[in-house]
């Protein structure tokens, strides 16, 4: 029986972010520029599932005019097909964003800095048609806490992100994880909500990464979208000795050590293998981003500080090492690109083909590693020190860096002032051992002030 044509229910449009009512998925149509492996068959049905084809993952990456959030986009645009571009963010590059808008052409794109003279303007705008825009954390928040999000890629700078990694895991997102800032300032919160929701999160930092690939995380879960992390890692945390983590020393590694208070900006940012953001390349010249890096370790693995090691590996080839019990070592290769941690933590548990430089084994390598000088490198003690106590340190270390860090930038502070004031800053602060996300804040607060302060008393 013919069914009267006014009683078919009208089709709904095709931005869920307009509409905001969760669509069926469409199987994901053939990509011709996609590798070979990456394709999906030529139909498209509702309901793909039950032909056994996947659907494409809905990815929101916040920060995309930021250094890793350029490159996930580029590993998006190698994986068309299997992922899908549901929403980006920028805070100030405008002009960026609006031509990522247009070459990517997200569902939503989002500017969080709602105090920027230009974005009255650029909401105005049309192009693209398909690309919704809206300002401000509120709508990114609703935005990747809802249906229309599977998987969200932080790579918001600084503390900055806490509140949408913390929005991503509440809502039970994937979590691939850059913004390592928010386990340091809030490492318990973060993963007690994992628990609670089943969110999943992956790291994206290339060191954790190397270590969630050496404890082999995808044998034990090769069930796609299903894989149990967490628990996977605490069978395996009877096992393990230590973890490694590799640091290329920065690009003052070689200076005498008299010289260093005299180093530059300029010479802070010119590091020798990695190309990142202005703060992560200033903490990789103090160390602190590796101090940083311990304390995501400890959250991520469930590790006490005495079993993580850093170690100087000037070539950053080995991103980290597991070595276990019977003293076994596996380590994870690969030249210096954070697509390849990028895209692990999006395809995870498969691996696919990758955009990411390739080792060349043909050509001769020496791989070097040496022990960390403390006086050179002062700052990595603190983060030791913050995974040891916990509770309120995480939250104060870190925004005492990053208020030192800004200070470093205009110039008013010396480079070795760094990891003075920090840990000046942790040491004087009002220690809380389970604090509330509110006490965090607050003591976020009070640590950039007493940054300001004490550089106020230097002037
Ligand atoms: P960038 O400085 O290159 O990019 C930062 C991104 O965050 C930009 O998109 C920026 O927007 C956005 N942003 C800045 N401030 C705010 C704010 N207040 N609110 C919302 N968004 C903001 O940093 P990276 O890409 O280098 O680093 C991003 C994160 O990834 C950091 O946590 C870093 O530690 C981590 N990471 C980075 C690595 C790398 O290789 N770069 C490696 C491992 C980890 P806009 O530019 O438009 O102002
Ligand atoms: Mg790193």
């Amino acid at each position: 029986m013919l069914r009267n044509s006014k009683t078919v229910p009208k089709i709904p449009r095709i931005n869920p972010f307009y509409s905001r009512w969760p669509l069926p998925r469409l199987a994901p149509r053939r990509t011709d520029h996609a590798p070979a492996d990456l394709q999906f068959p030529k139909f498209r049905a509702f309901g793909a599932g039950v032909f056994g084809v996947s659907k494409p993952r809905q990815v929101a990456i916040l920060g995309s005019t930021g250094s890793i959030g350029r490159s996930a986009l580029e590993v998006l645009q190698s994986h068309r097909g299997r992922f899908e571009l549901a929403c980006i963010s920028c805070h100030q590059q405008l002009d960026l964003f609006q031509k990522q808008c247009q070459e990517y052409r997200p569902k939503l794109a989002v500017v969080t800095d709602s105090a920027n003279p230009q974005v009255d303007l650029w909401l105005s705008g049309t192009e693209p048609l398909s690309t919704r825009r809206a300002c401000g954390n509120k709508e990114l928040i609703e935005a990747i806490s809802g249906p229309q999000v599977d998987i969200v890629v932080a790579a918001i700078v600084g503390v900055a992100g806490l509140e949408t990694s913390l929005a991503a895991v509440q809502s039970g997102k994937r979590l691939a994880l850059a913004n390592k800032e928010s386990l340091v300032v809030a490492g318990e919160l973060l993963l007690d909500l994992a628990k609670k929701s089943g969110a999943e999160i992956i790291p994206v930092d290339s060191e954790h990464s190397a270590i969630f690939q050496a404890l082999q995380c995808d044998v034990a879960s090769n069930v796609p979208g299903n894989a149990n992390t967490q628990r996977h890692i605490a069978e395996k945390q009877s096992q393990i000795e230590k973890i490694i983590l590799t640091a290329s020393g920065g690009p003052l590694r070689d200076w005498p050590l008299e010289e260093l208070e005299k180093a530059t900006i300029e010479d802070a940012l010119a590091h020798p293998t990695w190309s990142m953001g202005r703060k992560i390349t200033v903490d990789s010249a103090t160390m602190m981003n590796k101090a940083l890096e311990v304390i995501e370790a400890h959250w991520l693995f469930g590790l006490p500080a005495e079993q993580i090691q850093v170690v100087i590996h000037p070539q950053s080839i080995i991103h980290s090492m597991v070595e276990y019990r019977d003293g076994s070592v596996i380590a994870q290769l690969s030249p210096p690109d954070m697509k390849l941690p990028i895209q692990y933590a999006l395809t995870y548990p498969e691996r696919t083909s990758a955009t990411a430089r390739r080792m060349d084994w043909s050509q001769s390598q020496s791989l070097s590693w040496y022990p960390v000088d403390p006086e050179r490198y002062p700052a990595l003690e603190l983060g030791f020190e913050v995974a040891r106590r916990g509770g309120t340190c995480g939250a104060v270390l870190n925004a005492a860096n990053e208020a030192a860090v800004e200070l470093f930038l205009q110039s008013k502070i010396r480079l070795t002032d760094i990891a003075k004031v920090c840990r000046s800053v942790l040491q004087h602060h009002d220690f809380a051992t389970s604090p509330s996300l509110a006490e965090l804040l607050r003591q976020d607060r009070w640590a950039r002030d007493e940054v300001m302060r004490w550089n106020k008393t230097l002037c």
